[in-house]
């Protein structure tokens, strides 16, 4: 049996955060009432006309700047025409022959290292509606609020490799998304969404094998399961001799399994033709200068920095400027208390593992930086050990009570008093006379054990530096 390798590419959608839809003034706001925000544009009436949203056009050009794209001044709407009930006017105005973005890149790491990814393209499109299928009604709802909100569409080139650099890439780019402020990177609630389509091939080949196109990926450990999962389909069908279709498929999460969902549409089905109601958009070179230089710190320039500034590990700053909340969350705790390794820490174990299992983000955290910081400083100044610190941690976390005021009022302060440690280390000496022989003896393993003994009796709060010389100079 042949090894092979897999030739995926990514179709991103993102929703862009503008106030308004993209071609009418409705809000674009979510969770509204089923059909609050549409009017005669949007509803796909006849005989209105659409007028460009300008701050689409601006985030639009910001990520294509972010990732390295060529901007074209000039740029076509095309209508893209099928029937669906969530699309009333029967086609979507996007781009075809000419998108606002060409060919650009985004830089990735992964565990086999750095691997760049072409982007083809990225176009502007509207938004359909939502279908909401009530089964126990047996009936079907349309609810436009969606229909005409901004998307980008950014194609990426059949570069990646494995499922890990899907999700690599797709982090990234939704990184990117975050900290210019345009999309809220919101895989369950559809603002940012992914196709990918896999295909595989005798690894050597020069020629791309067929592709299928994954849909229904909402999130990242579903489209890392799912293009696995299609992999390996697509291997057995080679291996059985049979070939692979070029059709699209849908994932289904909670059997891990794709399965066809209709044949592969191809471009002429759709008869693109520009949209007679929209001029062309012509870009000023000053607009596009002007964008460039509002540009923010990118995730991987703040990375570069904050390892280099804070003398962090590579992949502590990884991962604290993924997010930028995180990393503006690092900063501020950080300015608090200047301890930045120790911050660092903190955050990329405790912190993140009780943010990831309560779904929330740096900044809605009850415990704030400036709390982080403080229970660094208590640590450092010996008022608490780093065991209590931790033991006291999840309900810091949860109720953002300051840690200072905290650890007293919990009487966890630890002891630094020689006096008040010196009782317990002779108790614990009077209670264990063979242990103390065997010491002297030579199993100077046994002072784990003192030390152990020594915080029980403590219940943890004695300052484990002045135990281990107590213990010391007791049993020396
Ligand atoms: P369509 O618009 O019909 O989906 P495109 O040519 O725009 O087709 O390609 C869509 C995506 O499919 C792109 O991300 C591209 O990189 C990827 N792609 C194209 N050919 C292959 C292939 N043989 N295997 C995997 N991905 C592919
Ligand atoms: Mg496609
Ligand atoms: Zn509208």
């Amino acid at each position: 049996m042949p090894d092979y390798e897999a030739v995926i590419g990514l179709e991103v959608h993102a929703q862009l955060k503008t106030a308004s839809k993209l071609f009418c003034s409705c809000s674009t706001a979510f969770g509204s009432e089923p059909n609050e925000n549409v009017c005669e544009v949007c509803s796909g009436m006849p005989g209105v006309l659409p007028v460009l949203n300008r701050t689409a056009v601006e985030y639009a050009v910001k990520m294509g700047l972010a990732v390295n794209c060529e901007i074209n001044e000039r740029s076509v709407f095309a209508r893209k025409n099928y029937f669906y009930p969530d699309l009333p006017a029967g086609y979507q105005i996007s781009q075809y022959e000419s998108p606002l973005c060409g060919p650009g890149h985004l830089d990735v790491e992964t565990s086999a290292g750095p691997r760049r990814i072409g982007i083809t393209r990225i176009h502007m499109e509207n938004d359909a509606g939502k279908n909401i299928h009530s089964s126990a009604e047996n009936v079907s709802y349309v609810d436009l609020n969606r229909a005409g909100v901004p998307l980008i569409e950014i194609v990426s080139d059949p570069d990646i490799r494995t499922s890990e650099e899907a999700v690599a890439y797709l982090k990234g780019l939704r990184s990117i998304l975050l900290y210019l402020g345009i999309c809220d990177g919101n895989l369950e609630e559809g603002s940012f969404r992914c196709d990918a389509n896999v295909s595989i091939r005798p690894r050597g080949q020069a020629e791309f094998g067929t592709r299928a196109e994954l849909k229904n990926l909402n999130s990242f450990r579903n489209v890392q399961r799912a293009i696995d999962y299609e992999i390996g389909r697509q291997a057995d069908l080679l291996d059985d001799g049979e070939a692979v279709v070029q059709e699209t498929r849908l994932y289904d999460a909670g059997r891990n399994t794709t399965a066809s969902m209709r044949g592969k549409e191809e471009a002429h089905d759709y008869r693109y033709f520009p949209d007679p109601d929209l001029i062309p958009i012509q870009l000023e070179r000053a607009w596009i200068e002007k964008w460039a230089a509002e540009l923010p710190e990118l995730p991987r320039e703040r990375r570069e920095r904050m390892a280099a500034e804070y003398d962090l590990p590579a992949e502590d700053a990884r991962i604290l400027t993924e997010e930028k909340g995180l990393a503006d969350y690092f900063e501020a705790a950080v300015a608090a208390y200047d301890a930045p390794k120790k911050i660092a820490n903190w955050m990329v174990g405790e912190f993140l593992r009780r943010l990831n299992e309560t779904h929330t983000a740096a900044e809605d955290a009850a415990m704030g930086p400036e709390s982080l910081a403080a229970l660094v400083a208590l640590i450092d100044k010996g008022t608490i050990s780093g065991k209590i610190a931790k033991d006291v941690f999840p309900d810091l976390f949860a109720s953002g009570r300051a840690p200072e005021e905290y650890v007293k009022a919990k009487g966890l302060v630890q002891i630094s008093d020689a006096g008040a440690i010196e009782a317990a280390v002779d108790a614990v000496i009077a209670a264990n006379p063979a242990e103390v022989e065997a010491y002297r003896g030579g199993k100077t393993k046994l002072m784990g054990f003192f030390v152990g003994q020594v915080m029980r009796e403590t219940r943890g709060k004695a300052n484990p530096q002045l135990v281990n010389e107590l213990l010391q100079g007791r049993l020396g």
